[in-house]
């Protein structure tokens, strides 16, 4: 609202006569020197207003944490491979030959790790069912038994075959059924 230059009172638009009065001690304005004043102060305002809004965008860069750093490296590092396909291979395979001795040998301590890992995670396996394990290893140990059982005998009959006397005993021993393919195998090789 425009104001009297000399009381500061408030001003009325006189429109016909272009001209504003003051109505307190009754002076003239032209209405365009009025006009032209109240531009530049609302203009002059529109800035401050304007900066004052700006300011908040304009607040100072929030410190990252290391790990979201990390995280944002990771990313850009990431998008500039996917950007830089070519000279990134070509910059791992150079890479590669300058330190090939201490990639292998990396890689070689990296096995022997998931070796040892793997060997202390399956004893302890084998630990924590301890009677199947041992269930496990007896029964192993008894069809080993009963291999070597079932080829010896397999034998003496081949060579009582060999001997054109075949006789077939009864083969009382818990091996006998394992036996039995052998032997039907055996009796068409020489039956044909
Ligand atoms: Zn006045």
């Amino acid at each position: 609202m425009a104001r009297c230059t000399k009381c500061s009172y408030l001003l009325m638009l006189l429109p016909k006569r272009s001209k504003y009065k003051c109505a307190k001690c009754s002076s003239l304005f032209p209405q365009i020197e009025i006009d032209n004043k109240e531009f530049r102060e609302w203009n002059q305002r529109q800035r401050l207003h304007d900066i004052e809004n700006i300011k908040p965008e304009k607040k100072p860069r929030k410190r990252l944490s290391d790990e979201e750093r990390k995280r944002r490296t990771k990313e850009s590092a990431k998008r500039w491979r996917e950007n830089n396909r070519e000279k990134c291979r070509e910059l791992s395979e150079r890479s590669y030959y300058k330190n090939r001795d201490k990639i292998l040998a990396r890689k070689k301590i990296y096995r022997q790790e998931i070796k040892d890992k793997d060997r202390v995670r399956r004893k302890a396996y084998r630990h924590k069912q301890i009677n199947r394990t041992r269930q496990l290893a007896r029964i192993h140990w008894w069809r080993q038994k009963q291999k070597a059982l079932a080829l010896r005998e397999l034998k003496n009959i081949e060579e009582e075959a060999y001997n054109a006397n075949i006789f077939i005993s009864p083969l009382t021993s818990v091996h006998y059924h394992l036996l039995w393919h052998f032997f039907i195998k055996f009796l068409n090789r020489i039956m044909l």
